[in-house]
């Protein structure tokens, strides 16, 4: 599929991109306010225009050739834009070939079992996009921070230890590998929020009477404990942006740029894909004829 801005949201998305191997230490080498060359959010509009339009027809393609499946992972601290990236990111697309997956503190049946089936669950099938915005990841962010979490999950002493952060880690790298292979492809962002902005939002929450809904006091809680999660997100993005399911960190301070570089990786994940429509042989195209000739002869 060629479009004018195909390539220039491909080479945004491969620049927010973590090349496995590397070393992640948040905030070191992230800058939340990068807007990619961009100045001003008029600059931006026409590219996320174009990407609302070319995802619109890749999910089109993704859905009529029926052979792979997108799992677009989204994590971010409290207020980064994850709904709103979502919503219109999204806005394009027939709402038949897209699901979106919340996750919030586990029942207890979930908690009953092992610490991926409820992510397991809610997969998207073969054709379909599926955004998990909060994921599997929070099983080595949030539980990580708040150990309590991890005490609730009626665990066998040989499934707790001091290693449980490794093994989990490794436990996601083994269960994404094992989706890629079967084609449910795997993306993964993180919208990289500064505190001040946090601060800035949380506070607009407090302000604005229509945002007054949104706002939670375990949100200034959370803020609380920032560099825990700074450190937890750095240990996750090292270890498990692998070839198979890379992570991209997306700057988040600005949402006119957040928003297209979203676009930008899901892009570059269904470009990687390539979905075409299904090309008919000799046998069907002679079978369409017959019914085309048939629907002629039937005028009344
Ligand atoms: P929100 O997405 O802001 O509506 O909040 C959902 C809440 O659920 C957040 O505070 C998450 O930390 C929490 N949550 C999500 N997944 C888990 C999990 N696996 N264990 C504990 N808490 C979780
Ligand atoms: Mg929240």
């Amino acid at each position: 599929m060629s479009d004018e801005h195909l390539g220039h949201l491909r080479h945004l998305a491969r620049s927010l991109r973590v090349e496995p191997g590397t070393r992640v230490r948040l905030p070191h080498g992230f800058d939340p306010g990068h807007t990619g060359g961009y100045v001003r959010e008029a600059d931006a509009a026409g590219a996320l225009a174009a990407g609302v339009r070319l995802l619109s027809s890749y999910q089109a393609r993704l859905a009529a050739q029926d052979s792979y499946g997108l799992l677009v992972v989204l994590q971010a601290l409290d207020a980064a834009g994850k709904d709103g990236a979502v919503q219109h990111v999204m806005s394009g697309v027939n709402p038949q070939g897209v699901w979106v997956r919340s996750f919030k503190v586990p029942s207890a049946d979930e908690l009953n079992h092992d610490f991926l089936w409820r992510y397991t669950r809610d997969l998207p099938p073969r054709g379909v996009i599926g955004i998990y915005n909060r994921s599997h990841y929070e099983e080595v962010l949030v539980v990580r921070v708040h150990p309590e979490n991890l005490e609730r999950q009626h665990l066998p002493e040989s499934a707790r230890g001091k290693d449980v952060w490794e093994r989990r880690l490794r436990g996601i790298n083994d269960w994404e590998r094992h989706l890629v292979e079967n084609g449910i492809q795997v993306v993964k962002i993180f919208l990289n929020l500064s505190p001040e902005e946090q601060r800035r939002r949380l506070l607009a929450r407090i302000d604005d009477p229509d945002k007054n809904w949104k706002f939670s006091a375990a949100d200034l809680a959370e803020r609380g404990h920032w560099h825990d999660y700074q450190r937890a997100y750095s240990d996750a993005l090292t270890h498990t942006s692998t070839e198979a399911a890379p992570w991209h960190v997306v700057p988040a301070d600005h949402k006119w740029f957040a928003r297209v570089a979203v676009a930008a990786v899901i892009i570059d994940a269904l470009a990687a894909i390539d979905p075409r429509f299904p090309e008919l042989g000799p046998d069907e195209h002679a079978a369409l004829e017959t019914a085309r000739a048939q629907l002629i002869a039937m005028k009344e």
